[in-house]
């Protein structure tokens, strides 16, 4: 029967698909004892889940092929290797169930691997994955991390961390569900980045069985467990008509009387930039250089490795501008070599610039790769800062601009609610602004950006957060100086007119969201943008707002 649940749409577009569970990590079995005679039983179900596990790694080896097989099929002689199942046998034999017996024997194959040398030391995070994977398969629970599907799926998760979502195959998901996150998650921020429909915040995602078939609107937020034929033609038909209105939109992006809004796409390095392209991005309003670094959390990528990948972003773009953040490490994005371990609050600990600042040689490093990188092209390369908190801040990274010799403009973000009180102030020491949305509305309302239950402080329409976007823009305008927007605000069609109308210079975006914005845009002009940001900044609420800018909009 088909049933209508409610979340949050993040991502605008329709997708239908079976459900995939996001596995998560497998929890340790309890050490419960059994009774001698239901040993054999129990030894049974570990060599039935152990030769299951193996036969499946070796056949998602031959799909692979090449270096991915090899790696497979030495997992799938690891799960079976004949010592690690005599463990097995013994522990079970004295009382433990399969499960905790297949846990504890790798537990100790594990320690004996991890002493011995580095080739095998390296071996062991293969190890706790097939651990993982016959564990899972005894306890009937999803299989940890990404699932394993040759076939489209929508993607349901408790929320998606950025290194889980590095393993994604774009090809295979279809949509995105989460439990938690709000619109400025990295759940959201990453269907955007892949150009599939999300919805966030769904209370009760995780009881959604594995294999259902559902409709996911991650323009509305709705998603139909157990659609009828009837609702998904319905459901694609609409989405087909809205792809059609926003082909018809080229061009730069400007209001209907010709204010132009530069249109740019948020990206993560060289994988994005096609689409970012094909979108007709004028260039890129942030790039997020720490997704070069999640590969590997305990190193920073060689200076090499970050000049091939900023070249291949800047040659993207001839003639365009590309404003590249310097590493944003720390709370929701954490690095080993990088991020204090035990602190109590990370979001508000050492992360952004504050963690660069500690570790001058990993900027240091960033600066001389874009200098490299940007050296002989004819782009206009920006480099900010995340998490400026005041003029000092602000001098510090210019000053660390300056040593580098890079030929860049140098700027701020706007994130900390200081920083935007004090705009002025920290335009003293920096040529330009960028309003990260996202965390300055997680600052401002004290609300966690990954926490779903408070994703009402999280809506970019709150007027409060209007408030610190109109004193940026104010203070920038009053200094000659630009003020984009390059948070997840900037990609909802509505908002984009109301911050333009805030005076806002330019808007950054997921390059799926630029053909929304730029359609919306040329319907309006300057004065009626102005209109609408005046009416949401007199509302008293997100929907307050959002109501008031669209009957402004509207002509109502
Ligand atoms: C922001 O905070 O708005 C932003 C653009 O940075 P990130 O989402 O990467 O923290
Ligand atoms: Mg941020």
């Amino acid at each position: 029967m088909e049933t209508t649940l409610r979340g949050v749409g993040v991502s605008h577009g329709v997708a239908i698909g079976e459900v995939r569970h996001m596995g998560t990590a497998v929890l340790e079995p309890p050490a419960k004892q059994i009774a001698t005679e239901d040993a054999e039983r129990e030894q049974g179900r570990a060599r039935k889940a152990v030769e299951a596990v193996a036969a499946d790694l070796i056949a998602r080896g031959n799909l692979a092929g090449g270096e991915a097989q090899a790696v497979l099929e030495a997992q799938a002689m690891m799960a079976q290797d004949p010592e690690l199942m005599a463990d097995v046998d013994r522990r079970v034999a004295v009382g433990s169930t399969a499960e905790r017996a297949v846990y504890d024997a790798f537990a100790a194959y594990r320690e004996l691997l991890a002493g011995a040398g580095e080739y095998l030391a390296g071996r062991v995070a293969d190890l706790d994955d097939v651990r993982n994977r016959i564990v899972a398969r005894l306890l009937g629970v999803p299989m940890p991390g990404v699932p394993d599907s040759d076939h489209p799926y929508v993607l349901v998760a408790r929320d998606l961390a950025p290194a889980d979502t590095a393993l994604l195959d774009p090809t295979l998901v279809l949509g995105f569900v989460t439990e938690e996150g709000g619109p400025t998650s990295h759940s959201a921020i990453l269907a955007r980045a892949l150009g599939v429909p999300a919805v966030v915040a769904l209370p009760g995602a995780g009881e959604l069985a594995e294999g259902t078939v559902i409709a996911v609107d991650g323009s509305t937020g709705d998603i139909f467990v157990n659609p009828s034929d009837e609702k998904k033609a319905q459901l694609e038909a609409a989405a087909a008509e809205r792809k059609a209105a926003l082909a018809a939109s080229t061009g730069p992006g400007a209001t209907a009387d010709g204010h132009k809004v530069p249109l740019l796409a948020n990206v993560g390095g060289p994988a994005d930039v096609p689409a970012a392209v094909e979108a007709g991005a004028e260039g890129v309003g942030l790039f997020r250089t720490e997704f070069l670094f999640l590969d590997d959390s305990k190193n920073a990528p060689s200076e090499e490795k970050q000049v091939d990948a900023y070249r291949q972003v800047l040659e993207a773009f001839p003639e365009g501008r590309v404003v590249v953040r310097v590493l944003d490490a720390g709370a929701d994005k954490p690095l080993d070599f990088l991020t204090p371990a035990d602190e109590p609050n990370p979001a508000l600990g050492v992360r952004g610039l504050r963690t660069l600042l500690d570790h001058p040689e990993v900027l240091r490093t960033q600066l001389t790769a874009l200098a490299k990188a940007s050296e002989g092209l004819p782009v206009y390369l920006e480099v900010m800062a995340p998490m400026v908190a005041d003029r000092a801040d602000a001098k510090a990274f210019a000053d660390a601009c300056r040593a580098s010799g890079l030929q860049a403009k140098f700027g701020a973000m706007v994130e900390i609610p200081s920083a935007a009180l004090r705009a002025r102030s920290v335009l003293q020491e920096v040529e330009f602004l960028s309003l990260g949305t996202n965390d300055l509305a997680q600052y401002t309302f004290a609300a966690d950006r990954q926490v779903g239950a408070v994703s009402r402080l999280q809506d970019p329409w709150q007027p409060a957060l209007l408030d610190l976007v109109a004193l940026s823009a104010e203070a920038a305008k009053a200094e000659g100086k630009s003020c984009g927007v390059c948070g997840e605000a900037a990609s909802d069609p509505l908002l984009a007119c109301v911050l333009t109308g805030l005076g806002v210079t330019s808007l950054s975006m997921g390059a799926a969201s630029i053909p929304y914005v730029r359609g919306t845009l040329a319907k309006y002009t300057l004065a009626q943008c102005e209109r609408a940001a005046a009416a949401a900044r007199a509302a008293e609420s997100a929907e307050g707002a959002r109501n008031a800018a669209q009957a402004v909009l509207s002509g109502e």
